[in-house]
């Protein structure tokens, strides 16, 4: 159960990590996107994946009329991942402004993005429908109880949906069929926050499914995913 699970969580394939700072040293920093939005990783866990550890980042978004954070992480150990050997920095232990949150986004519900969602009972969870009855139907999918935690409420999204002005939710499938994507516009070309649609950086220089297919669409300016420490950018907007 515990390596179907794990096979489901990685699924999208080979997991390469790049090699340096460890993550638990990873800092979260500011990206500023037009001067009035910015989004910031927040580092949250680090799993153990194929032999090698791999970050679990959530990402904050301010924005002029509210904050929005995009996943959760997680906060506790649970028996079903314990051969991930998760190491965890929850987001209610490392200082993190719990009040200041106006909305969550939820990517998608496997339990390394939606294991904090008990932080934020009460406050709305955007979250696609179809994401939503499959995390609470499908066996091995994630952590139910963390899914629905005491006090939590989802907003149930039926494709895309203007969250704030300049800020969209919009379907990705492929890693799940009812992930979605966070699309915030940032002048000429958009940054993207992509949750799990692409695992790591080979997923999206070569697309395979809809929702990888989907970002490289936007032609966005960079690509932030869950567990890779910088975002993607496309091949013609690197340093070379
Ligand atoms: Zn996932």
């Amino acid at each position: 159960m515990v390596h179907v699970m794990s096979r489901g969580y990685l699924s999208g394939g080979r997991l390469t990590r790049q090699t340096g700072a460890a993550p638990a040293d990873v800092k979260g920093y500011a990206v500023t996107t037009d001067g009035a939005i910015t989004i910031t990783p927040v580092f949250v866990a680090d799993l153990l994946a194929e032999g090698e550890r791999m970050p679990v980042f959530v990402h904050v978004i301010d924005h002029p009329d509210g904050r929005v954070l995009v996943d959760t992480g997680m906060t506790e150990l649970n028996e079903l991942v314990m051969d991930m050997d998760p190491r965890l920095r929850p987001l209610d232990e490392q200082g993190f402004d719990l009040a200041g949150v106006d909305m969550v986004v939820n990517t998608h519900l496997h339990f390394d993005h939606c294991g904090g969602n008990h932080l934020f009972a009460g406050k709305p969870i955007y979250v696609q429908r179809q994401e939503l009855e499959d995390a609470r139907r499908l066996d091995d999918y994630t952590i139910r109880e963390w899914v629905d935690a005491p006090g939590v409420e989802y907003v149930s999204v039926d494709g895309e949906l203007e969250l704030l002005p300049g800020v969209r939710l919009l379907p990705a499938p492929g890693h799940t069929r009812g992930i979605q994507v966070v699309v915030v516009d940032t002048g000429e070309h958009p940054t993207v926050i992509a949750g799990d649609v692409a695992v790591w950086f080979g997923q999206l220089d070569d697309p395979q499914d809809e929702g990888q297919h989907l970002v490289r669409a936007l032609d966005p300016e960079l690509v932030w995913l869950a567990h890779e420490t910088e975002p993607w950018r496309p091949e013609h907007r690197r340093a070379t």
